[in-house]
This record gives C-alpha cells, structure tokens and sequence, in this order.
C-alpha cells in the first residue's frame, strides 16, 4: 500500500493491462485540478494472481470498507476457467446494486453527434451471481452446463428507485426499461412488474417505456437520441453499454460508477485491452470521466465539471486526440492536452 498525505481517502486499485497507464495519466489530471486525494494503493486482479496473491486481497476489501470510495482500473478475468471476476466480487461485497454509465457523443464529427443518455444497470443479480455448473456425461466431463439467474423483488425495487431518483435529480425525464420478459418471463418478468410498480409513483415527473433487449439494441443503432435513461438486468446492461460506447466513439471514452449504499467504485466501461498495454496507446479518457463523477460524488461539483470540460475539449479536437480515435497523441501526452485546457 502507498499512501500520500492529502485529504479525501481514496482506495487506488490502478488494475491489469492499460491500467497502470491511464490511472497514472488520470491522477496527473487530478494533480494538476487540485483535488485532494489521499491514495491508498494495491495491487489486485491478475496482477496479484500472477505473483501467487489472491486477486482481491483481503487489504483491499478492509481499505474500501474504511474509506467508502475506490477509482479503479480494469481487471482481467481468466476466460472459461480460473477466478472468478473481481469486479464482479467487489460489486457483491460492497453491495454497488447502481452501475451508471452515461453515453453522451463527446466528438462533434462523430457517426452519431446526438446520443445523450445514461445506462443504469443493475449490477449485483441476474445471471452474473456466478450459480452455475457442468454436468458429466459419460467421459464428457462438460456434456451440460447449467447457469441460474437470480433477482429479487427488493433488488429490482432498488435499482428502479434509483433510476427514478436519478431522473429526478438529473432533469432526465424519460427511463427506458428493457428486458426480455417474453423468454425469461420469470427472471425479467419480474424485474420489468416491479419497475412498472415504482414507476407509477413519479408518473407525473417522468415517463416509463419499455423495450425488449433485442428490440432496444436495434433501435440504439438506428435512433439513439430517442433514449434518455435505460434501465436494465445486470447482463443485458453488460452488452448495452459496451454498443452504447461504440455509438459514441469506442470504449475509451465510456465511464462509469457503482453505487451502493456504503461504498461508490468509479471504473472505466472497458477492460485491460492486454493487446495495447504497455505502449503508451491507451485512451484515459473514460477514467478520467469516471475520475470526474467521483470528484462529483464527493461534492466538489466544481472541480468535476472543471475536469470533464478540459476533457471534453481535448477529445472534441482531432489533433488533441489518442490513436484509437484517429489522432496523434498517446496515453501521456493526451493527459498533458488536458492538463493544458484545465
Ligand atoms: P477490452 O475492453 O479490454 O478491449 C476491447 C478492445 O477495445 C480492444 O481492442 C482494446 O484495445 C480496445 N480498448 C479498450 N479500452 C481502450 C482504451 N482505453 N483505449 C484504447 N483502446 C481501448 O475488452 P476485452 O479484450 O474483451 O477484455 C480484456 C480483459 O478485461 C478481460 O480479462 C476482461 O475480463 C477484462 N474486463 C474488465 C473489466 C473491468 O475491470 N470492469 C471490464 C471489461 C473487461
């Protein structure tokens, strides 16, 4: 752990991959903002595993439950086998039931310059609660898999208050909640009945559609504007948000937080893209954004808004942009840009 003296406690987990590099590049933003942080740093994800430490160490878990808050960078999860995700596990532990990612065309040529929307996904139920197994057949020791969805009634009813709230206080005036009710009439079926329930009370304030996924993914393509919030299941939200980043330009410039009642994680949508590591290509942009609804969420409305306007206007300039969007700069060098505009 490295701890620097300053005021607001933050748990730092800079993660695997691109992540050392676009933490560095973010925390030079917030450096230069004058935000004070105090970082206490740890090493988890395969990171850890790789030298024989658990992947998230009980440190990190004590860290957070101490300081309520964490930035972090991508964690890499083994495919197929191996552990099971840490993102996943910091979600459950800290009971982050909100992941918020708002979708908003940052570059004014972009394909689609007219998405503004938010994702609120329900981020701890549905089929990412890791209940699942294979069964033998014979000599096929994976002849059959099983997985189980699982959601409550009161975690459904948590995640709609939430985005009903969210709307409320965000001047958002629309919440699309999407799900797959004609197949999983169970499992979607009730998360769609319980946020028509807590609907009916902000009827008046705010209006409620809703969308079969498969429905809304077209539709996201052909029409995005017509969306303002979408409220959706914890694996449809996975695969929305990440469509939802290309609409808007790649993952590099889609941020995101987990909310829960004792602990907020701000993270970037995208993971540790092991294919760019280490060469300075990485886009911060979307830690940055995530870097800047933390400074939000700690109250210095100011200073966040201050940081996502040079970031903003770094990425709205082709000569200021990174690779991944055409432009000339790396990792370091688009943090100096943003620095600059600060
Ligand atoms: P990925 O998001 O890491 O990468 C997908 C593609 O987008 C790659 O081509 C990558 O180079 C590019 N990309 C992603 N972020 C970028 C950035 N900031 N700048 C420029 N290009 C960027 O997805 P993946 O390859 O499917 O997953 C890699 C690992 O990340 C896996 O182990 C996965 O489990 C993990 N992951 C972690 C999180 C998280 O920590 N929350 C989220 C998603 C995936």
């Amino acid at each position: 752990m490295r701890t620097t003296t300053t005021s607001i406690p933050c748990t730092l987990l800079p993660g695997d991959g691109i992540g050392p590099e676009i933490t560095a590049a973010t925390l030079s933003v917030i450096d230069a903002l004058g935000v004070a942080f105090e970082w206490h740093e740890f090493t988890a994800g395969a990171t850890a595993a790789a030298r024989g430490d658990d992947p998230l160490p009980t440190a990190v878990l004590d860290d957070i439950r101490e300081t309520r808050l964490a930035l972090k960078g991508p964690l890499a999860t083994p495919i197929g086998s191996g552990y099971r995700s840490v993102n996943v596990r910091l979600r459950e532990a800290f009971k982050l039931y909100a992941n918020v990612r708002p979708g908003r065309s940052l570059l004014p040529d972009g394909k689609f310059p007219d998405v503004d929307l938010v994702l609120v996904r329900e981020n701890i139920g549905g089929f990412y609660v890791g209940v699942e197994h294979f069964i033998a057949i014979g000599d096929d020791p994976h002849a059959v898999a099983e997985a189980t969805g699982i959601l409550t009634r009161e975690t459904c009813r948590n995640i709609a208050l939430f985005a009903f709230e969210y709307a409320l206080k965000h001047g958002r005036r629309k919440v699309t909640v999407v799900h797959k009710a004609n197949i999983l009439k169970s499992l979607t079926g009730l998360f769609l009945e319980t946020v028509q329930d807590v609907g009916r009370a902000y009827a008046d304030r705010v209006l409620l559609e809703d969308r079969i996924v498969d429905n809304c993914a077209m539709q996201l393509v052909l029409n995005p504007a017509q969306f303002d919030i979408i409220l959706t299941t914890n694996m449809f939200g996975d695969i929305l948000s990440d469509e939802i980043a290309g609409l808007i330009g790649g993952l590099g410039l889609a941020p995101s937080a987990n909310i829960g009642k004792d602990a907020a994680i701000f993270e970037a949508v995208h993971g540790s893209a092991p294919d760019i590591a280490g060469q300075d290509k990485a886009n911060p942009t979307a830690l940055m954004l995530s870097a800047a609804m933390m400074i939000e969420h700690c109250g210095l409305l100011d200073a966040g808004g201050r940081m996502r306007a040079a970031i903003l206007a770094t990425v709205a300039e082709p000569s200021t942009r990174t690779g991944d969007l055409g432009g000339p700069l790396g990792t370091r060098a688009f943090a100096a840009a943003v620095i600059a505009n600060l």
